[in-house]
């Protein structure tokens, strides 16, 4: 039997707002020692009323728009209540039937095709305190409990089954993660816990339109993981359905360093949560007025900025898919373009030298590094200058890696460095003259070869030229000056 996969994703994302969700800590809580960033509602104390952080209803609205989705005029709060020791109130507030966003969809990548994947939901909640389970060296048990996280704006995005493979789901939480930070709606970190992701996987007989059972998969650290975890899930499903088995919809958590899913629990139901509508909050009407003025406040957004960039500046989509991965790479590529008009030339012009720039060597030093590109030294006029100082011959190309090198250290101009540290190209033939004979001089059978018919030869020679200069001759004169002395000798 031929079984197709099918995937649905559950993704929380930690809001970057300023105060917790429903009272007024901070909600930068990572550095602080663990339960110093508490107060009576975020603790659960009885009798301690929420108050509903407005900003963060507005970062759910503007990820709503983002994914296309439909805002709801009237939206509200319920209680989802479950037995975890990290609830501090006994239950979470979180919404059931009212999201603040709907039925939306992304783009996502699959097998080199763009294809929709369709966005149940994206509501919002608040995130739970954290436990950290110990165990001694003689083997008694224990868990810590830091509240700190207790009450931290959560917005979960909710997909439709629509995934059909690992490398679908994998390019759904890379599109989004880069959404969420074009937005600068959260940091979308998923190392550090701020974008994790239950995956949802079933198979079902080729061909078939329902459902089969799902398993739900926990505990994915990394992009990594969640691939590693559906291939595991996927084999493990497949195996046990071959042997004439049934899967049990449950709960599985991902165990990084054994690279297997092992149940946790059978999965609970909505009925399981005894919802009701949250009595401390009011219901809350979403005023159209405020969500345009959001839309109106949205930065242009990866896709439709990629399909700019190559409409604009006849870019491959190799560089810029690369390009607008990120919105600050996507700025300072722009920033690049706009610095001032370079040497006569237009934009469209520029752009692909640009980006080769600033997708090969300056990605390279920033990687070797571990410099972001808002920190730094190099300005994006730099880039311009360099391509003019190699435009009018000045620099070579290898010595304008090193020139751009110093810029990345230091900060200062292509033009002063070149200048302070004589790099200047030598383009005059008089100069060069010295070395074109010493290298044809001391090279008898390369010349030979040359006057035997074979042309590679001067390649040879001219390499030896630019040895004797250091890197500093201009590799065309050079090349032209070895076949005139050469072909003089015939
Ligand atoms: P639950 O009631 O278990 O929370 P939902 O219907 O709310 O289930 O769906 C949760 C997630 O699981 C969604 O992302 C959804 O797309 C996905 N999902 C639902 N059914 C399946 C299935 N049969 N196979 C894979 N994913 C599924
Ligand atoms: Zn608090
Ligand atoms: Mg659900």
């Amino acid at each position: 039997m031929n079984y197709e996969t099918v995937i649905g994703l559950e993704v929380h994302a930690q809001l970057l707002t300023n105060s917790k969700m429903f009272c007024s800590c901070n909600a930068v809580y990572q550095d602080a020692p663990p339960n110093t960033v508490v107060c009576e509602v975020c603790m659960g104390m009885p009798g301690a009323l929420p108050v509903i952080n407005r900003r963060a209803v507005e970062l759910v609205i503007k990820t709503g728009l983002a994914l296309d989705c439909t805002i709801s005029e009237l939206t509200k709060f319920d209680r989802k209540n479950y037995p975890y020791p990290d609830l501090m109130k006994g239950y979470q507030i979180s919404q059931y039937d009212r999201p603040i966003a709907l039925d939306g969809e992304l783009a996502i990548d699959s097998g080199g095709d763009k294809k929709l994947a369709g966005i149940t939901r994206v509501h919002l909640e608040e995130d739970t305190a954290r436990l950290l389970h110990r165990i001694e060296l003689d083997g008694t048990g224990y868990s810590l409990l830091d509240i700190n996280r207790a009450g931290v704006p959560l917005m979960e995005i909710v997909s439709e089954p629509d995934m059909r493979a690992p490398e679908e789901a994998r390019s759904y939480l890379i599109k989004l993660r880069t959404i969420l930070r074009y937005l600068g709606v959260s940091t979308a970190n998923m190392e550090e816990g701020s974008f994790r992701c239950d995956a949802n996987v079933s198979l079902r007989p080729a061909g078939s339109s329902e459902l089969g059972a799902k398993v739900e998969v926990k505990n994915m650290n990394s992009f990594r993981s969640v691939y590693n975890a559906l291939e595991y899930e996927i084999a493990r499903q497949t195996q046990l359905l071959e042997q004439g088995g049934r899967i049990e919809q449950e709960t599985r958590g991902w165990v990084e360093d054994r690279d297997v899913t092992v149940s946790q629990r059978t999965k609970e139901y909505a009925s399981d949560y005894r919802y009701f509508p949250e009595p401390d909050l009011p219901p809350l009407v979403i005023d159209a007025v405020w969500v345009d003025e959001i839309r109106e406040s949205m930065p242009e957004l990866p896709d439709a900025r990629e399909a700019r960039f190559v409409e604009e500046f006849g870019l491959p989509v190799y560089d810029t898919g690369l390009l607008t991965s990120s919105k600050s790479t996507a700025d300072f590529f722009e920033a690049v373009l706009s610095a001032r008009a370079p040497n006569g030339k237009d934009s469209r012009q520029t752009a692909k030298a640009v980006s080769n720039w600033i997708l090969g060597e300056l990605t390279r030093l920033m990687n070797a590094e571990g410099v972001g590109i808002t920190q730094l030294k190099l300005q994006p006029v730099h880039i311009l200058e360099l391509l003019d100082l190699i435009d009018d011959g000045t620099l070579s190309s290898s010595m304008a890696k090193t020139v751009f090198e110093t810029v990345f250290e230091t900060g200062r101009s292509p033009r002063q460095i070149a200048e302070a540290d004589g790099m200047a190209q030598i383009v005059d033939a008089q100069s060069l003259r010295p070395a074109v004979d010493q290298a044809i001089s001391s090279n008898p059978k390369p010349v030979a070869d040359y006057l035997s018919g074979k042309e590679t030869a001067v390649r040879f020679l001219v390499g030896q030229v630019m040895k004797l200069t250091r890197g500093k001759a201009n590799p065309n004169l050079v090349s032209e000056m070895v076949k005139e002395s050469l072909d003089a000798r015939r």
